[in-house]
């Protein structure tokens, strides 16, 4: 987002800039130089025309046919699919990218848990699903706390760039910490404090859980408000209710808190109301900086039973390896699974997927024909992955970030197609997460060649960039994408389309009518490809090694990562 660009290069003026300007610069440069290099593959242009809207169709509507019964984790239909990749990535001559394996296993663990004592505050009375859900991530099949100590840690962040710790001086081993959801930048509107209006990490639902469980806190409770959220409390009830999937835990595992809650707005108030407090003065204090954590002089008890179901799916992974950076890696990113089929529903029972993400998959492998044709390969290497288990919370991906083929150094940049752009062309490209990383400038030169102007996601507030798989290595440092689409089609044509499609698109996303049809704005998914391609391209052919930007949630982690490299 603007605001953020400003914000950030207020704060680091020169020095920022000069990188920034720098950066810029030397793109734009390279750029000139590419197209008036001899030794650029005399057929790039011709390469890039023929991304096929042909080949997209026939990719996906295999990949979405009934046959693949929709792409569930561990089904035939994940084989099937995984095979018709590995059969494409073969065809065109591209290696495994796993040893000698183009496939990476991921073992998944299936929890199904309900709650056999029901939460216990003071006499407050909780009704499960409807007022509170609770789950655990840990294999046991009874997980409990019992009169443990309430904590309000407002935001409970600890975010050593914004200068913000809502745990300072704070033990909260073995309590139960009480938290709100989205961050202080948000709940201001205030550009000073994170990224204002745009969600940061730290605003997440997921990060709260990791930095309580850090923290040592026995169980967390998140509030939930509808606003800061993004989503009303039914997303939270069907979503907390059904099986969870997660990757095994092992030695290396982050750590979890035993219990993981959430409570609706009504009993938060009821609660802070039993602790003599009222949770909108709370609430307004944790938004200032220097807060300081509240004492709630409650108790919580809580007891979750469950039960386990081990399976398994796999990464797809592919390398076409560089001319002479060969152990520097781009990659591409596109996640293989949808939600399978429900058999209590009508109609035919199947979750396609076709857009989610059948057409993320057919344009993995489109973008796999391109560099595969270049007469002149790159001079470091690209890397397709095939995500597994996107759908069950990103899980694939998190176990090829946490086991990857190549260093986390070694990734220059990755680029995520989740749902490809089938509403037309647009003027503009729309970027989740704006303003995070440089290859963002990268993409604004690639943009340039089709008159594109890149633009924040429409909204900013609800952290889309924290909800697919290009974040599980964004999360561990590695600069990563998440761009597709535009606000502003091209003209009359193409707005109409942007119309039609658009309203099909909101009303089937993971639904039973996913499915493929004709009348797509195919031209859109293409420019979008070309644009994916001549991205990594323009990464592919330089020595540049894009960072996040001065100030944002992951710079530290990549700046640390690449110095220990050296
Ligand atoms: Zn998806």
């Amino acid at each position: 987002m603007l605001q953020l660009i400003k914000q950030v290069v207020g704060n680091v003026k020169s020095l920022l800039s000069y990188f920034f300007i720098a950066f810029v610069i030397s793109g734009c440069s390279e750029q000139k130089q590419q197209s008036n290099n001899i030794s650029e593959p005399s057929n790039f242009q011709a390469v890039y025309d023929d991304i096929s809207i042909d080949n997209l169709k026939k990719h996906i509507k295999y990949l979405s046919s009934d046959e693949m019964a929709g792409r569930e984790p561990a089904s035939k239909g994940d084989r099937l699919t995984a095979d018709y990749l590995i059969k494409h990535l073969k065809s065109l001559g591209i290696k495994p990218g796993n040893g000698d394996s183009y496939l990476q296993k991921v073992d998944l663990l299936a929890i199904n848990s309900s709650v056999s004592q029901n939460l216990k505050i003071a006499d407050i009375e909780f009704d499960f699903p409807n007022n509170y859900v609770a789950n655990t991530r840990q294999k046991e099949t009874i997980r409990s706390i019992e009169n443990s100590e309430l904590v309000f840690v407002g935001y409970g962040i600890s975010a050593p760039e914004y200068n913000w710790d809502d745990y300072a001086g704070l033990d909260v081993a073995g309590k139960t910490v009480v938290i709100l959801v989205n961050d202080p930048g948000y709940a201001t509107g205030n550009p000073e404090l994170f990224a204002g209006k745009t969600m940061t990490y730290y605003g997440r639902w997921t990060y709260k859980y990791e930095e309580a469980a850090r923290q040592g806190a026995k169980a967390a409770i998140i509030i939930h408000e509808t606003e800061p959220a993004s989503y009303g409390w039914s997303v939270i009830k069907n979503g907390w209710t059904s099986t969870q999937y997660h990757l095994p835990r092992t030695s290396n595992s982050s750590p979890v808190v035993d219990v993981e809650m959430w409570i609706n707005v009504e009993k938060t108030q009821e609660l802070f109301n039993k602790a003599g407090l009222d949770f909108s003065v709370e609430k307004a204090k944790a938004q200032l900086a220097g807060f300081k954590a509240v004492d709630l002089g409650l108790k919580a008890s809580v007891e979750i039973t469950s039960t386990f179901k081990q399976s398994g799916s796999n990464n797809i992974v592919a390398t076409l390896k560089g001319t002479e950076a060969t152990d520097e890696h781009i990659i591409y990113m596109a996640h293989v699974d949808h939600l399978g089929q429900d058999k209590t529903l009508e109609g035919d029972q199947i979750y396609n997927g076709a857009h989610d993400n059948a057409s993320g998959m057919a344009g993995l492998l489109e973008i796999a024909r391109a560099y595969a044709s270049l007469n002149k390969k790159p001079r470091r290497s690209i890397t397709f992955v095939g995500a597994a288990a996107e759908e069950q919370g990103t899980l694939g991906s998190k176990y090829f970030a946490d086991n990857p083929t190549m260093p986390l150094s070694k990734i220059v940049g990755l680029i995520n197609m989740d749902s490809l752009n089938i509403v037309g062309r647009k003027k503009d490209i729309s970027v989740k997460g704006h303003g995070k990383s440089e290859l963002e400038e990268v993409l604004a030169t690639a943009a340039e060649k089709q008159n594109r102007k890149l633009t924040p996601e429409p909204h900013p507030e609800r952290g889309y960039y924290y909800r697919s798989d290009h974040f599980s290595l964004a999360i561990k440092g590695v600069p990563a994408l998440s761009v597709g689409g535009g606000s502003i089609s091209l003209n009359p044509e193409e707005a109409e389309i942007a119309e039609r499609i658009g309203a099909r698109v909101a009303k089937c996303y993971h639904q039973l009518c996913d499915e493929y049809a004709e009348d797509w704005g195919w031209h859109g998914a293409k420019e979008d490809l070309q644009l994916y391609f001549n991205t990594g391209y323009i990464l592919s052919t330089n020595n540049q090694w894009p960072n996040w930007y001065e100030g944002t949630e992951f710079r530290l982690l990549r700046d640390k990562m690449m110095s220990s490299e050296k």
